[in-house]
């Protein structure tokens, strides 16, 4: 058994979306790109002394024990270790059907989805940008009572000092740090504290909504390993992968961001810049498995094959709490309701009847030259995950 019984608190129930009525609510480096790799090594290795250096220095933001004391979390005594909270995070490049998969799990009974945990502290706590419940953060019921419940009111979090955690341990040039499994003291107790404040949130997420499994959808390798440091922690890790020739296509589209009312518009990457962030983060993302956390991956195209089988076969591989049922109208129609997913994917906002189809307009619309170029550059990894 790998969870005890939620504990309920009579507040929660003010949150449960009807779903809660029950319940609640990437071993090759290919030609064209070991310079990159070799150049993304060569930064990790200048890093090592830089980064040494730079965690010993008493000025550092947030290294005063004022900071220490006020980012202190809450549910971490070692009375608490049994009360490890589940937490399933998803792991993949962007564009890859992520948000998705998120919205997906969320209509599942005894799963909450919390979004992008690693962006809340700037686009929620910070900015106070749109949940996907449609309010501001600030204003959000939900998030309103997990920062009380966690911190005692997200005023009390030492903003600085997360970012000054952040840039320690969850960056893409600390993770030869982090991914080892024997860290450094104080690689270690950086890390632990880091993720102290993401744990602290899953906790209180849990208790406001009675779910037994909490999604958080960050996405990136460095944040699982961050996270992977905390020995209360039930962490599980689902990557999901998507043809990198449709992420390419994807991330060359204009696509309004609603949390700036549509004002702005989400980044956009060339086909080979886009690549390159494909293969690192998807690559990234097998040293979570170094770390010991259990890891199962799926294809976003086999997810839209087959919505129910792919989900069942993952959850049952990642040892989750049962059941794994998916309330679908059809095999590929599936209704979707509000979520407070705090940051990621415009995707987020979608509620409604959705029918579930792959986005293959990149065979058709995808410009020859720039599909050559993706191609070639990712043509290892594409033969490892079966795509060609
Ligand atoms: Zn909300």
């Amino acid at each position: 058994m790998l969870l005890g019984a939620p504990r309920l608190a009579a507040r929660s129930r003010r949150h449960r979306t009807r779903h809660s009525s029950t319940v609640t609510c990437r071993s090759f480096v290919g030609s064209r790109d070991r310079g990159s790799l070799l150049a993304t090594s060569d930064i990790l290795t200048e890093s090592r002394t830089s980064h040494k250096r730079w965690l010993s220095t008493p000025g550092a933001p947030g290294h005063d024990e004022d900071s220490r004391r006020r980012c202190r979390t809450v549910g971490t005594s070692p009375s608490s270790r049994r009360d490890r909270p589940a937490v399933l995070y998803i792991g993949g490049s962007g564009r890859s059907g992520s948000t998705l998969l998120e919205s997906l799990l969320g209509e599942m009974p005894g799963v909450v989805v919390l979004g992008e945990v690693a962006h809340l502290w700037e686009r929620g706590v910070r900015l106070d940008e749109l949940c996907a419940c449609g309010e501001h953060f600030s204003a959000c019921p939900f998030w309103s009572e997990v920062g009380e419940l966690a911190f005692g009111g997200w005023s009390h979090v030492d903003l600085d000092r997360v970012t000054f955690l952040k840039d320690a341990v969850d960056r893409q040039r600390r993770m030869l740090r982090t991914a080892r499994r024997r860290a450094a003291p104080e690689v270690h107790d950086l890390a632990q504290e880091y993720a102290a404040l993401f744990v602290s949130i899953y906790r209180a997420a849990r208790e406001i909504s009675g779910a037994r499994v909490v999604i958080d959808s960050s996405k990136v390798a460095p944040t699982a390993l961050a996270l992977s440091h905390h020995d209360e922690l039930d962490l599980r890790v689902l990557h999901i992968v998507r043809d990198s020739r449709g992420v390419a296509f994807s991330w060359s589209k204009h696509v309004a961001r609603p949390e700036t009312g549509g004002t702005e518009d989400m980044p956009r990457l060339t086909g080979r810049q886009s690549t390159q962030l494909w293969l690192s983060h998807n690559l990234a993302l097998s040293a979570v498995a170094h770390r010991g956390v259990p890891l199962a991956r799926i294809r976003y195209e086999d997810l839209l094959h087959d919505v129910s089988g792919t989900i069942d076969a993952v959850w049952r591989r990642l040892d989750l709490p049962p059941p794994a049922v998916l309330p679908m109208l059809d095999e590929h129609t599936v209704e979707l309701h509000p979520t407070h997913s705090v940051a990621g994917n415009p995707m987020r906002f979608r509620t409604g009847t959705t029918r579930l189809q792959p986005d293959t307009e990149w065979r058709e619309a995808m410009g020859t030259r720039e599909r050559r170029i993706v191609t070639a550059m990712s043509l290892p990894l594409l033969k490892y995950y079966g795509y060609v």
